[in-house]
């Protein structure tokens, strides 16, 4: 059985995104990894948590988890404007199987290739298997989107189809057996795209940014209380994929995509005159409502009547799920 730096060694500081990059002074092997970003530049830093069991089936192939662990934390990347850099992985294992830390690490690896970022440090220690990831972005000076930003006649726009994710979960789970047509799904759930281009491309255009992780009535909830605004959510400018229609229905991908988590698809503010030069840089933009003077997140129909929807997304230590 390898010991904790043997396994380090092996697994982490030998492989490809652990070696030498732009911006990355030092990397694994001293107490502190070192960063250098340009003086007009700043650090976007974000950290997220994945526990077996409450965020992925604990016999989860250690190759998806590998994706999809950095896939989510460099989404936040992308949802504030910055451009990856760097990240560090705290690993915590029940045991150190060789198999599944070989799948975990060439999963890591891919999904590291697909964004641009670099393995600069971390921790190793043994318990019940979960992830903390740190990311480390550049975004120039004053350009990082943040939640605060929107305003009323702003366009409230996302940069992709939704509920593909929350869709895939009963295939995730076991709960339903597989079929052709989930397999976008599962791909959207297991290896979800940040939207790295969109969010530089939006860098002062849209108003307010982030993404969708708890689903997209309870994501819009932030944008509305951080920058003092209503949002309103025009039902029936949700982006569905046929492959969530196909699998789920017309009335559960609805839900689905109000309601869903995990869509690592950005949700922004943009003020129309913005509309024609984004599309025009060809990013995915569909307009799903707009910004008001008020408070709070408003479901539309066709005919402009308030719909209730049924349930608004997921809160760990809520009243929901958990
Ligand atoms: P320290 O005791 O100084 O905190 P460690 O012994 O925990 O250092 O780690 C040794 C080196 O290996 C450090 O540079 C650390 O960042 C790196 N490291 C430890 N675990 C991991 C991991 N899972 N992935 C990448 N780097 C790691
Ligand atoms: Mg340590």
């Amino acid at each position: 059985m390898l010991g904790e730096f043997e396994l380090i060694r092996h697994y982490f500081a030998a492989a490809a995104c652990a070696q030498a990059a732009d911006g990355v002074v030092l990397g694994i092997g001293d107490d502190c990894a070192l960063l250098e970003v340009p003086v007009d530049e700043q650090l976007a830093v974000s950290t997220d948590t994945l526990v077996a069991g409450v965020h992925f089936p604990a016999d989860a192939a250690g190759l998806l988890l590998g994706q999809r662990a950095l896939a989510v934390s460099v989404s936040d990347l992308a949802a504030m404007g910055a451009a990856p850099l760097a990240f560090t992985l705290a690993l915590t294992l029940p045991d150190a199987a060789p198999d599944w830390l070989a799948d975990f690490t060439a999963g890591l690896e891919s999904m590291a290739r697909h964004c641009g970022v670099h393995l600069i440090g971390g921790d190793t220690t043994r318990g019940p298997l979960s992830l903390t990831l740190t990311v480390f972005g550049r975004v120039p000076k004053g350009l990082a989107l943040t939640r605060a930003g929107a305003r009323a006649g702003d366009l409230l726009c996302v940069g992709g189809s939704l509920g593909d994710a929350a869709g895939a979960l009963p295939f995730v789970l076991g709960e339903q057996p597989l079929r052709e047509d989930a397999n976008a799904l599962l791909a959207h759930y297991w290896s979800p795209s940040p939207q790295l281009a969109l969010g530089q491309a939006l860098r002062g255009l849209a108003t307010a940014a982030l993404d969708i992780s708890d689903g997209l009535l309870a994501d819009c909830g932030h944008i509305a209380r951080a920058s003092g605004v209503a949002l309103i959510v025009e039902q029936q400018r949700l982006p569905l994929s046929a492959a969530l229609r196909a699998c789920a229905g017309d009335e559960t991908a609805r839900q689905l995509a109000l309601a869903g988590g995990d869509d690592y698809v950005l949700a922004f503010t943009l003020p129309a005159e913005k509309l024609d030069g984004l599309r025009a840089m060809g990013q995915p933009v569909h307009v799903i409502g707009r910004v008001e003077a008020g408070q709070g997140v408003h479901l539309q129909d066709a005919e402009g009547r308030a719909i209730q929807p049924l349930q608004r997304g997921y809160q760990h230590f809520g009243s929901q799920r958990d």
